[in-house]
């Protein structure tokens, strides 16, 4: 029997209650199937450990976690620390560290989810942006001077390489090759950002030379924007930088139907270094401590994680499961127009997966 050692770290705000929702999940998952175990190591990473300590995890976290097959990661962000302190100390450390430079979103209106766009409903859309995770605007190359001075400069210098940028549409262009549409979208903003942006186009072209299957566009991100909203259909795969696909990416949760909904995969796919799978969404301080929040997210990206650790079939199990239940309509999170808890969510996708017969 394969066995998989998983590092949690719920973080901050609703990071704990979707994380142990997940994991429940998780549980479930290889109970059902049998050919596979899970042990998950929970670690009290965070504000917290922030607050006691003075760093979100300890210096040694990065060689702590690199023993585990992947990590499953809730959200950082509290109310009384500065976000960019939090972001970069745990997250992106995370990222950067292990070379996670593929950051992956699906996107599509679960059964039973309203989209907010006119006429646009489940099975319409099937997205998946590739976010490049690991330079250009979040490079973290910058500085501050003069600071109180009349003259006082912040900059934060966006760096594109030669290596990261072909490697990203690479790996865009195999993941789109390997979907039904085979079409990938291209966001740039070349127009105006002339230098590293020119050269993210100039590679692209290059590298899809190598893929003549694989039917390409571009698009500015701007107009992008507006693609996604006006002509949702006409998308499939989507590959753009840190900061565009950011933005982009919360923008497609929100067609999604909720924030709450949405997954993600930071990849190292050469596998040398644990991947890392979690929730779109931050600590949602409003909802924090409730109970109310909506674990699918966390769900979706746990089965991001089983498709990376190769258990396909427990992957797709945990998506049907979470399309019964939303398909059902009778147990939806608040965020989803029902009155279900976090607790209740779960067990009902729980049931579905001890029921699947799959
Ligand atoms: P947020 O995602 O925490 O919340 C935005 C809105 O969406 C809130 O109204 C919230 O209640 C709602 N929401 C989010 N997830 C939900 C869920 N699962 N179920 C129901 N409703 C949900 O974004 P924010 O308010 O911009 O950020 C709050 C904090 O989280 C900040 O400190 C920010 O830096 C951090 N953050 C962290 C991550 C991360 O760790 N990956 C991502 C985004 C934001
Ligand atoms: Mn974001």
């Amino acid at each position: 029997m394969t066995s998989y050692s998983i590092a949690a770290i719920p973080g901050d705000g609703i990071g704990g209650e979707v994380i142990s929702a997940g994991v429940d999940v998780l549980h479930a998952l290889a109970a059902k199937d049998g050919s596979f175990s899970l042990t998950v190591e929970p670690f009290a990473w965070g504000a917290d450990y922030y607050l006691e300590h003075g760093e979100m995890m300890p210096s040694d976290g990065l060689e702590i976690l690199k023993g585990y097959d992947a990590i499953y990661f809730g959200s950082a962000g509290d109310p009384r620390i500065p976000d960019h302190i939090t972001l970069w100390q745990l997250r992106l450390k995370i990222c950067q560290g292990f070379g996670q430079y593929a950051n992956v979103r699906p996107t599509r209106v679960l059964p039973g989810v309203d989209c907010p766009l006119k006429g646009v409903g489940p099975g319409d859309f099937d997205w998946v942006i590739v976010r490049e995770n690991s330079e250009g605007e979040y490079a973290g190359v910058g500085g501050r001077a003069h600071q109180g001075f009349d003259q006082e400069v912040g900059m934060d210098v966006s760096v594109f390489t030669r290596a990261g940028v072909e490697r990203i549409h690479r790996f865009a262009l195999d993941l789109a090759r390997s979907r039904p549409r085979k079409l990938l979208t291209m966001v740039t903003k070349s127009n105006a950002q002339r230098h590293g942006m020119v050269m993210w186009d100039e590679i692209f072209d290059r590298v899809k030379a190598d893929f003549p299957d694989v039917k390409t566009d571009r698009m500015l991100v701007d107009a992008m924007t507006t693609r996604m909203v006006l002509d949702p259909k006409s998308l499939d795969t989507i590959v753009a930088t840190n900061l565009h696909a950011d933005i982009l990416s919360d923008l497609a949760a929100a067609l999604s139907g909720s924030l709450g909904i949405a997954p993600t995969a930071n990849l190292r796919p050469e596998k040398d270094f644990p991947s890392m799978f979690e929730p779109i969404h931050g600590s949602a301080f409003d909802i924090m401590g409730k109970g109310i929040a909506n674990p699918i997210g966390s769900f979706w990206s746990a089965s991001l994680m089983l498709d990376h650790l190769g258990e396909h079939t427990a992957a797709r199990r945990l998506m049907t499961a979470i399309e019964r239940v939303t398909g059902a309509g009778s147990i939806m999170p608040r965020d989803l127009g029902g009155e279900a808890t976090t607790k209740e969510v779960a067990e009902a996708v729980i049931n579905a997966i001890r029921t699947s017969n799959e």
